[in-house]
């Protein structure tokens, strides 16, 4: 009887960190907050979210750390922008022996071309980069030159192609929770039409000729091209790139034939080159943007909605006036 009792404490205790790891939250990596905060709208209560690259941290020049690995490693599902952002994902997810699924959230988006001339993105190109990317494929996406944009998070109609893949590949991990996910998914989804709505109201008030900034660096080529305005920026589409003093020049030029009025911050780069531009130009600077990772809670980019929105609201303001 007594050996009976024993072998039935050593079966319990033995599932119990089985049980416990079934009861558990599915733990889910993301490489950097903003899809950080779309993966917790989508996975709710039922996932815990980490991500890489930090709060307000540059996911272009990021370097990961041993942590990082042990992360991944731990993880079960491991979810990235794609489109050449995250260089350095590769060699991590080998570093860490993970071998579960990766979501590429940007899957089934046309990524945009970046054209070098100008460092400059606006509406019109959309079609004619559609065609570049056609003719000249995808081989140099990793390049500053002639490179496709990763930063399609900047257009909420292609945020609903990432919850679109967020939640499938949630739910293939995890079918059980498929009712939670859609449903989560379905109610992110009404608050980003309300969001896309709102930022296209705002946008169309703008004049025409109203609609011309500088920023740090081609972060809102998506966002040019969704809601009709002009972003010019000494940097390219990764921070990585070197800024030119010839490039400078370039931009000052054509800020001044422009009478482009006003220069924007962005919150994960140095702004001293802007300042050095508006000094230059006599344009003012906006405000802060944010371009590739949110704020602190506290901050006004805590949600990628409340970013978008304070984004929109940033370039409007300050050029309403
Ligand atoms: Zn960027």
């Amino acid at each position: 009887m007594n050996r009976r009792i024993f072998l039935g404490l050593t079966t319990a205790l033995a599932l119990l960190p089985l049980q416990a790891f079934a009861q558990d939250k599915l733990p889910v990596v993301a490489s950097f907050s903003i899809l950080g905060d779309m993966v917790s709208e989508v996975g709710g209560d039922r996932v815990a979210v980490t991500m890489l690259v930090d709060l307000d941290g540059d996911a272009h020049v990021y370097s990961p750390t041993p942590a990082d690995a042990q992360t991944v490693a731990a993880a079960q599902v491991v979810v990235v922008n794609g489109l050449g952002f995250e260089g350095w994902l590769d060699r991590l997810i080998e570093a860490s022996e993970y071998a579960g699924p990766v979501i590429v959230a940007t899957a089934g988006i046309k990524g945009l071309e970046m054209a070098e001339e100008g460092h400059e993105a606006h509406a019109e190109d959309e079609a004619h980069a559609h065609d570049e990317v056609k003719a000249e494929g995808a081989d140099h996406g990793h390049d500053d030159h002639g490179a496709i944009d990763p930063h399609a998070w900047q257009s909420l109609a292609n945020a609903r192609l990432y919850v679109a893949n967020i939640e499938a590949g949630l739910t293939a991990a995890d079918p059980e929770g498929a009712n939670t996910y859609a449903a989560n998914a379905a109610a992110y989804l009404a608050e980003i039409d309300a969001a896309e709505a709102d930022i296209k109201a705002a946008v169309a008030a703008l004049p025409e000729n109203r609609r011309s900034v500088v920023t740090s660096h081609d972060a809102f080529g998506y966002y040019a091209a969704a809601y009709g305005m002009t972003f010019h920026a000494p940097e390219g589409l990764s921070t990585e790139s070197e800024v030119s003093a010839a490039d400078v020049a370039a931009l000052i030029t054509q800020m001044k034939a422009e009478a482009i009025p006003a220069v924007f911050m962005e919150n994960i780069t140095d702004g001293r080159l802007l300042e050095q531009i508006t000094s230059e130009t006599g344009a003012k600077i906006g405000g802060t943007l944010f371009s590739d990772a949110l704020s602190g809670p506290d901050g006004p980019a805590s949600t990628y909605l409340n970013m978008m929105r304070h984004n929109t609201t940033t370039l409007t303001t300050a050029l309403g006036e």
